[in-house]
């Protein structure tokens, strides 16, 4: 098979950034209360079957789904139910069990021949499985593909800077791992499944082969360290060597991507018969002392930069996801202003401090249009949709745009280009659908 590299993107400087949590073991927190956003991913909101006062047992069923984008929802905890909303849940934690290490599908590979493909994704289904890399998307929509699916990618690049849990993961959880990409293999009907990660994660390499201990129903593959190694085109075209053609999915060429994360709680969901309820966020930056959380979901994220000894300046700029992709959610913050709740997406908060963080003006140095891993030019969509030419910006091929925020890390006049190339190709797709509905 062709294994290639992609055009573009940025060998981060910041990699040492990551060793700021690098050999500390994953820390379990559990909260007094939990919030539970009724949003969890791409679609609009789940609906709440649950009000004040009601007792609700952990892993039972609080918000069902109205939208094929929308994934059920389940209470992270066993407790009583303090108040409900349109947007969220709030439990008061009486008990919480996190993932149980002790169980045996965390000690040895499975035989999944027993578990059909169809029973593993009403399992996913029903416990509410969304992509953890970020996307949200519902895992049973992505393994129902009518497509056929000759590859199963498991996204362990991890390759934004800072971010560490998937990597600690893969060195404390490795065999529920493997275990569900067994089952997620099942699921997609795919004769190859390849763990991708780079050459940054050698360690997490030999701990994986150790526990495969000669099995090939698993490769692991080692890429170079390049973002956005983890990107879903840029997975398959280093992995498969295809090129996903412009507005086709990773289906239509044979794949199917899923973070590690997703795999490791398939296996908690199918072989455990817990839904998705928890999951690990790097909290790190310029906090006192940087760290990986094991949580349920809708813990308080200010309590978690509280655990890390809270902010080391106030002159920060505070962000929810990786640094590359994130959201920034507020500047010169300390962790009592935080709340921000941990959801199914939340991969990492990280606090950048100091100054220099503002705009100027764009330079014309070139610099985003040489970073752009798909070969756009951020300044010119950046300059037009600042102006609102939506026409421009589609002449740009705006909506080819993955909002990996490479143009943005590497602008010298610190200009929020992916943000703007972001909103571009949103506005552009929309007109779009507006132009094909009349
Ligand atoms: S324009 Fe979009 S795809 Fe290109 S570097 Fe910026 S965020 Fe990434
Ligand atoms: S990197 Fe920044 S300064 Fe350079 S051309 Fe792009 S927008 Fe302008």
């Amino acid at each position: 098979m062709k294994r290639s590299v992609f055009r573009g993107g940025i060998h981060p400087t910041h990699g040492e950034d990551k060793s700021l949590t690098a050999g500390k073991s994953i820390v379990p927190y559990i909260p007094k209360t939990v919030k539970v956003s009724m949003k969890q991913g791409l679609g609009p909101n789940a609906v709440c079957v649950v009000k004040p006062g009601d007792h609700v047992e952990q892993g039972s069923l609080i918000g069902t789904s109205g939208h094929f984008l929308t994934a059920c929802l389940h209470a992270p905890v066993t407790g009583t139910v303090i108040n409900v909303s349109n947007d969220f849940c709030e439990i008061n934690v009486e008990s919480c069990l996190l993932p149980d290490t002790e169980q045996a599908y965390y000690k040895c590979l499975f035989d999944v021949s027993d578990i059909s493909r169809e029973e593993i994704i009403e399992k996913l289904e029903t416990g509410g499985l969304v992509g953890m890399g970020g996307a949200g998307f519902p895992t049973h929509v992505k393994y129902k593909a009518k497509d056929p699916i000759t590859h199963l990618l498991i996204n362990a690049a991890e390759c934004e800077p800072y971010l560490t849990c998937d990597e600690h993961m893969m060195l404390e959880q490795g065999m529920a791992i493997l275990n569900g990409v067994l089952l997620l293999r099942k699921a997609a009907g795919a004769e190859h499944a390849i763990i991708c990660m780079e050459d940054n994660k050698l360690h997490c390499k030999e701990a994986l082969e150790t526990l495969l201990d000669g099995n090939t129903e698993i490769e692991i593959l080692v890429l170079p360290t390049r973002y956005p190694q983890g990107g879903e085109k840029q997975m398959i075209f280093a992995a498969m060597g295809v090129e996903i053609p412009s507005g086709k999915l990773p289906a239509n060429v044979g794949a199917i991507v899923s973070n590690i994360q997703t795999a490791k709680a398939a296996a908690d969901m199918v072989l455990g018969g817990m839904p998705s309820v928890s999951r690990c966020i790097t909290v790190t930056g310029d906090v006192q002392d940087p760290k990986n959380y094991l949580v349920p979901l809708g813990t308080c994220i200010g309590e978690l930069i509280a655990a890390s000894g809270d902010v080391v300046s106030r002159e920060n700029k505070v962000i929810l996801g990786g640094p590359m992709t994130g959201r920034c959610i507020g500047d010169g913050l300390t962790a009592a202003d935080v709340t921000e709740c941990v959801s199914k997406v939340s991969g990492g908060l990280i606090v950048l401090s100091g100054k220099g963080l503002k705009e100027s003006a764009c330079i014309k140095c070139g610099a985003c249009a040489e970073a752009c891993p798909i070969g756009l030019q951020p300044a010119k969509i950046d300059a037009a949709i600042r102006k609102d030419r939506v026409d421009v910006c589609r002449t740009l091929n705006a909506t080819e745009c993955i909002a990996c925020g490479c143009c943005s890390y590497v602008c010298p006049a610190k200009r929020e280009l992916s943000f703007h190339t972001v909103t571009a190709r949103d506005k552009v797709r929309m007109k779009m659908r507006e132009e094909a509905a009349k």
